[in-house]
């Protein structure tokens, strides 16, 4: 014996709004439309409804109620085609819309062209100060011999005649109006008669295609730049869609960048620390000078104004941080020895000796 109740997932005294409310959740998970080929699904699909279709109606859940059973009532049988039963379609138009986005009259247009995304890597020169790039992109572009028409003679295509141009077909499945994407036209509402021998109908065609991207100087890795309908062609002379140009600065060897300002590291000698000098520092642009003080510690870091990189769209340039560390020779001439070992016998644990008043200093304090 069939439980309409058992089958709706209700209680026996359920409402007719809790009735309508589990039918409707019941319907749409096991509609066929989304079950495509589960005999399961629609198995379940056709109980969902023929329990449905007598709890929603007074008289014959009456029925029912009493006898546990469809048979007597008016001579109809078990089976879900038979009931004949009116208020259906109505019941599902209005959620047909939750399925379907629209009521069933959903109409598809011939669909913009695909964004696309291409990965360009730069140089950190080039990010700082700009380029322009030469790309080669496979896409699909509009097709030449039928001029995106799809059609060898280029007449315009011709509403599909399966489902009168809606793209959909709409059809009786025991007693719902049930909707699907036409197969003839897939969804588009129209049909290429004659379609063109180059591209198959489809209007478009796959080329390699070269194009200049300018790429605007402050740029950084993780940027994307957007070329506007410079994606793949739409289909039958739809909208094209976007290109996206993904970009990488490839790291440098020397420099480092943060946002606006350029980071490196510069070795100077043990004199030229202790004495002060002039050093060359190499820049984005070439070469700056750098006055070394007198004193200057291993480690400290100079200011180059303005030799950094600037924002996209302009404005001041950040600037160059040179961090300065005293080298250490790891071969050095007898001479230099000599002259080492001279400066040590009258200076050399002079570091040492500071080093520990300091630290009385501090413990005696
Ligand atoms: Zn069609
Ligand atoms: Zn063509």
């Amino acid at each position: 014996m069939k439980d309409y109740y058992n089958t709706l997932g209700v209680e026996r005294g359920a409402t007719p709004e809790e009735l309508k409310k589990a039918y409707r959740q019941m319907a749409l998970k096991y509609h066929p439309d989304r079950n495509s080929g589960d005999k399961e699904a629609e198995e379940k699909f056709k109980e969902i409804n023929e329990a449905y279709s007598c709890l929603s109606d007074a008289k014959k859940r009456a029925h029912y109620d009493r006898f546990g059973t469809m048979e007597g009532m008016g001579g109809m049988g078990a089976g879900a085609a038979d009931f004949g039963f009116g208020g259906f379609t109505d019941i599902f138009d209005d959620f047909l819309g939750d399925i379907f986005g629209g009521g069933g009259q959903r109409k598809q247009r011939a669909r913009r062209g695909q964004d696309q995304r291409y990965d360009l890597e730069i140089t950190l020169m080039e990010a700082a100060f700009g380029t322009e790039k030469k790309v080669t992109i496979p896409r699909m572009e509009s097709c030449d011999k039928c001029s995106g028409s799809g059609s060898a003679s280029g007449k315009a295509p011709q509403t599909c005649p399966q489902c009168n141009g809606s793209g959909q077909m709409r059809f009786q499945q025991g007693f719902f109006a049930v909707s699907r994407t036409c197969g003839k036209c897939g969804g588009a509402g129209v049909v290429v008669t004659d379609p063109c021998s180059e591209c198959g109908g489809s209007g478009r065609t796959r080329k390699m295609r070269n194009l200049n991207v300018k790429v605007p100087a402050g740029i950084d890795s993780n940027t994307r730049l957007k070329m506007t309908s410079e994606g793949e062609a739409g289909e039958r002379g739809a909208p094209p869609g976007d290109l996206y140009i993904f970009i990488t600065v490839i790291e440098h060897p020397f420099f480092k960048r943060h946002e606006r300002d350029i980071y490196c590291e510069i070795p100077i000698s043990y004199p030229t620390a202790v004495l002060g000098g002039e050093i060359e520092v190499p820049t984005l642009k070439g070469v700056s000078k750098l006055k070394i003080p007198q004193a200057t510690q291993s480690g400290h870091q100079f200011r180059l104004r303005g030799e950094g990189v600037q924002r996209i769209g302009g404005g001041s340039r950040g600037d160059q941080i040179v961090k300065v560390y005293i080298d250490i020779p790891k071969k050095i001439t007898p001479r230099q020895r000599e002259l080492l070992d001279e400066y040590a016998a009258i200076s050399g644990d002079d570091v040492q000796k500071t080093f520990k008043d300091k630290l009385k200093e501090m413990f005696s304090g």
